[in-house]
């Protein structure tokens, strides 16, 4: 350092770890079976002297929510689906938990008194009790990509109107959130996400048709749940991604990028005006991330393996290929076009990657039935401009059915 040069003092340092005494915050964990409710669980577990378990759900997997529910001595435990209440009602008997069922037990778990909420339940089914959370104020650490790309605006709306905090859990949107200086929006040139590839990236197109389930959900470098291991796969992931970031940071579509880093170290690139980028890197851990979220805007210690580039040695990068993962290409374009787009565009991913991962449809026909509905979208007249929570289930409801339907047609 240059002599004259001021020092910046550790105690005006934004970013600090967590002291005694700050804490505990009670947490509650939507989505709690899943792999991000389980590393969080897991992170909880590592800290249990600071957290407390406020309320925990699933939508089958009785079983696992119930031994969640008794490791962490959870107030609450919902399960969304009410065929198996009575299972969950049992396995809690004596436990001090209470328990409920169904979509409204959800947003009733929600809505507990909590410090933060971690929002991981997969696909827009996670929306109302998202949205449930941020609309009183809650602090969401959000998991639950799809219901940002559904709702973004309306979902940002809720959490500003209610002077919540929105948290960013995917590792991208987290390193981006890291990188983010104190010289404001207008300070940034662009902003790239990384994407892995996949298990396909270096798959001929017509290799691509050939792909089952079991070979999609085989990620190389993340462990994740079934569907995002599919969007990830697609590519369809990173479309989201895009999406998701340009509500969260307030960005431009022209701002946003993507680019191909199979190492998965370094997850954001964010370049400012001055010819400056920021590089966030960490392990492909899905509990740095989860640590992030919960601590910020302090830092919590965790057990991940620490980062070793030497042993790395190399880092690569790539254009990502649109012709062969056009996925990515339709989330772009949904995300340019705005208003329902992106909810038509969500919708029929899922609906696609439900059929794909139950044998129905082939790996290249998942990008192939979201532009098909998205086409008949548009003929129908159901693009059109969102404005609240109900009309953005309403679009929902009716993408799906339309992607149902154009899937029987194929
Ligand atoms: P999983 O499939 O592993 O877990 C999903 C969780 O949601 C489970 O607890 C599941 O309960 C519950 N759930 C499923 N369907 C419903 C429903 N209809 N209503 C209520 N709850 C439901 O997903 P992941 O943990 O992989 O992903 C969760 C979210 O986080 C996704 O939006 C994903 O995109 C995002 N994300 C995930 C990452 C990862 O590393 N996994 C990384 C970044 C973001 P049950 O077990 O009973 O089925």
């Amino acid at each position: 350092m240059r002599s004259g040069t001021p020092q910046l003092d550790i105690e005006d340092a934004p970013v600090r770890a967590i002291g005694e005494g700050e804490l505990p915050r009670r947490v509650s964990v939507l989505g709690a079976t899943g792999s991000v409710g389980t590393s969080t669980l897991d992170l909880l577990a590592y800290h249990s002297a600071r957290f407390e378990v406020v309320a925990l759900t699933a939508q089958r997997n009785a079983k696992a929510l119930a031994e969640a529910a008794r490791r962490h001595r959870a107030e609450h435990a919902v399960i969304g689906d009410p065929d198996h209440y009575l299972e969950l009602k049992e396995l809690l008997a004596g436990s001090g938990t209470t328990v409920a069922a169904g979509p409204a037990g959800l947003v009733e778990a929600a809505e507990r008194p909590a410090d933060c909420i971690m929002a991981a339940i997969v696909g827009a089914a996670g929306l109302e009790p998202t949205f449930a959370a941020a609309a009183q104020g809650t602090r969401v650490a959000l998991a639950n990509k799809e219901c940002l790309v559904s709702a973004g605006s309306v979902f940002m709306e809720a959490v500003e109107q209610a002077g919540g905090e929105l948290i960013p859990v995917d590792s991208e949107h987290s390193a981006v959130l890291q990188c983010l200086d104190r010289g404001g929006r207008e300070a940034i040139e662009c902003v790239h996400l990384t994407a892995s590839g996949g298990p396909f990236r270096a798959w001929e197109r017509s290799r691509l048709a050939t792909a089952t389930p079991e070979m999609a959900t085989r990620h190389p470098n993340w462990s994740m749940g079934a569907k995002i291991s599919v969007d990830s796969a697609t590519l369809m992931n990173k479309g989201l991604e895009l999406i998701e970031a340009k509500h969260l940071f307030g960005l431009d579509p022209g701002q946003l990028g993507v680019v191909v880093h199979p190492q998965s170290v370094i997850h954001c690139l964010v370049s400012y005006l001055d010819g400056s980028v920021m590089a966030h890197m960490s392990t492909p851990d899905m509990t740095t991330p989860i640590a992030v979220s919960l601590a910020w805007p302090r830092r919590m210690s965790t057990p991940t393996d620490r980062l070793d580039l030497v042993k790395l040695s190399t880092l690569t990068f790539e254009r990502p290929d649109e012709q062969r993962f056009p996925s990515l290409r339709l989330a772009r374009e949904a995300m340019e076009r705005g208003g329902s787009a992106p909810a038509i565009l969500n919708a029929a991913n899922e609906i696609a990657v439900e059929q794909f991962l139950a044998g129905k449809l082939g790996f290249l026909d998942i990008a192939a039935l979201v532009e098909q509905t998205l086409c008949e979208a548009e003929r129908l007249g159901y693009l059109c401009e969102v404005t609240d929570l109900a009309g953005v289930l309403e679009v929902d409801r009716s993408a799906r059915s339309l992607a149902r339907s154009c899937g029987q047609m194929a």
